[in-house]
């Protein structure tokens, strides 16, 4: 038997197409409730968690398999994990972003996000004092009210940003979810594994040339 982990939402959505041609069909909704979704193929289960869950249920080998984001790889520093696929879906942009034409004191900078680790490292890298303060959803609103000066989060279309009188500034990191693998997992079920492996790679080629 192996195990996928997955977030709902947008990763799920785009994984779907992805699965699918490698022979997985998740037979229930995940909006159904049920969070551990049997598929199609007779091996493979689906675990339905939290974006920022995925690499902790496959670095413990709760899961053999986790679909993630690249910013939350690189937020929780995965080094237990194999990451042996880029599948090109739920891609986007992590940026600083700040109210539009405001200039930021970088001698005292507050700076929202959910990305913690991640904001910490990119303002020390580039020498400045960023004093981060951690939250977990709407960073947008940090700069409206005065809690902060910027905010670091994901950037799509950045509509989200313009709703709210705020525009991107620096990229901090290109993000696509990666698939991840459990490293004793891919000892011991080498073979379905590998086989998975080159049917998304398949996949994730076939999309890219459409
Ligand atoms: P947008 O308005 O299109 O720039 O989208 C930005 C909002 O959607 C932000 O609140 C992000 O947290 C979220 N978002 C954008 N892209 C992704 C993604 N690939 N995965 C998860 N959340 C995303």
């Amino acid at each position: 038997m192996l195990t996928i982990a997955v977030s709902k939402g947008r990763i799920y959505q785009e994984a779907l197409p992805l699965l699918a041609q490698a022979g997985i069909v998740p037979v229930a909704d995940p909006d159904s409730r049920r969070l551990l979704l049997p598929t199609s193929h007779p091996q493979v289960r689906l675990l339905i968690v939290r974006a920022a869950d995925v690499p902790t249920y496959v670095e413990y080998g709760a899961a053999d398999l986790g679909i993630a984001g690249k910013d939350v790889l690189v937020e929780l520093g995965a080094e237990g994990l194999y990451e042996p696929l880029d599948l090109k879906i739920a891609r986007c942009r992590l940026m600083t972003a700040g109210p539009v034409g405001a200039s930021w004191d970088t001698r005292r900078l507050r700076v929202a996000t959910k990305y913690v680790n991640t904001a910490k490292r990119y303002f020390a890298e580039r020498g400045i004092q960023a004093e981060v303060i951690k939250l977990y959803g709407s960073m947008e609103l940090a700069p409206l009210v005065g809690l902060a000066e910027c905010i670091v989060d994901l950037v799509d279309t950045g509509n989200t940003l313009r709703a709210n009188g705020l525009e991107p500034r620096d990229l901090i990191l290109e993000v696509s979810s990666r698939l991840v693998v459990n490293k004793a997992a891919m000892k011991i079920k080498h073979r379905p594994i590998k086989a998975l492996i080159s049917d998304l790679a398949r996949a994730v080629h076939i999309k890219g040339e459409a």
